[in-house]
């Protein structure tokens, strides 16, 4: 028999997840504080319920994809979740997922915390590589891992709750960082007669052939050894970002967005690293 599941939250991503459990035949009880947004998924054979704790009673696996960690207290801060396996898909930080994770114990529920590496229309699409990060409970994984496979891949990354917000967070700001790369490219740019749209593959596919580098630093940092296989030392690029700032400077462009790593850079070959790789920055950063 095809599990049933409650899902508590049908913004964007809620809606999404739950048209793809209704799809593959899940029997799915809804609920969300704005009732309207229930009514095209009661259309396609979903129940809805007028309280969140009405929906909570009628399953185990409970899922929250909701907007933010208060409004999961706000949610369920009066509803008995004894015996619920208890699924968090709002996205939070380690440190709120691992006192969610205490929280859901002391009132008798297992808890999975998850955080979604996809952006809605990629959910139900396999072709699409969207996943969740999943941590926490094993046993309640392993129990639910076939439902938890229906809107996107899964990875589970350990017992520690706070885990799965780690890796989230942790690709979002790298991502962060290679967005601020690629606007300070585009400025650069920007004021010549230079086609962006020409101009984007050979950007795109430089960031791709450069991601070698994350696997070189992962190398170094399991080493010890941040001299180990380089091939453009701290010397020689905190060298070569003069050239970066003096044609940003030419562009008529701010340098605001690069000097912070730039700085750093700098710190790190004064303090006698020049013959490293940039690996140093990760120790500068961690307080
Ligand atoms: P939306 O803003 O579309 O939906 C937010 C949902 O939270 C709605 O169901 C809303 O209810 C509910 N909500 C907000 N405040 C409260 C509250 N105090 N009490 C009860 N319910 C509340 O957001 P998304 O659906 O896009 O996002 C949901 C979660 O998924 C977030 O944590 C987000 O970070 C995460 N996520 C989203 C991604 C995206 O690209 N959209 C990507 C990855 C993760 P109501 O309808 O009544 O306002």
């Amino acid at each position: 028999k095809i599990p049933s599941l409650t899902l508590l939250g049908l913004g964007v991503m809620g809606t999404a997840l739950a048209r793809t459990w209704l799809a593959a035949g899940h029997d799915l009880t809804v609920w969300n504080r704005t009732e309207s947004k229930t009514e095209p998924l009661t259309a396609t054979g979903a129940k809805a319920t007028a309280a969140a704790a009405e929906a909570v009673a009628e399953n185990t696996l409970v899922v929250l994809c909701l907007l933010d960690d208060e409004s999961i207290d706000e949610t369920l801060w009066d509803t008995d979740l004894q015996g619920k396996d208890l699924v968090n898909l709002t996205t939070s930080t380690p440190a709120q997922a691992r006192a969610r994770a205490d929280w859901a114990t002391a009132r008798g529920a297992r808890f999975l915390d998850g955080g979604i590496m996809a952006v809605p229309p990629m959910i139900g699409i396999p072709e699409a590589g969207g996943y969740v990060f999943y941590s926490g409970s094993a046993a309640l994984f392993e129990t639910h891992r076939s439902t938890l496979s229906v809107p996107a891949g899964t990875k589970y990354v350990g017992e520690d709750a706070g885990f799965a917000a780690l890796y989230d967070v942790a690709l979002l700001s790298a991502m962060t960082g290679m967005f601020a790369g690629v606007a300070h490219a585009f400025a650069l740019i920007g004021a010549e007669d230079i086609d962006p749209k020409e101009f984007a593959p050979l950007l795109a596919g430089w960031l791709t052939t450069m991601t070698f580098s994350v696997h070189k630093t992962a190398d170094q940092l399991q080493s010890g050894d941040y001299a180990k296989d380089v091939v453009s030392n701290l010397a020689m690029q905190v060298a070569g970002s003069a050239t970066l700032l003096r044609t940003a400077e030419e562009q008529g462009v701010s340098p605001e967005l690069l000097t912070p790593y730039m700085t750093l850079m700098e710190r790190r070959l004064a303090a006698g690293h020049g013959d490293e790789d940039t690996t140093g920055v990760v120790a500068l950063l961690r307080r």
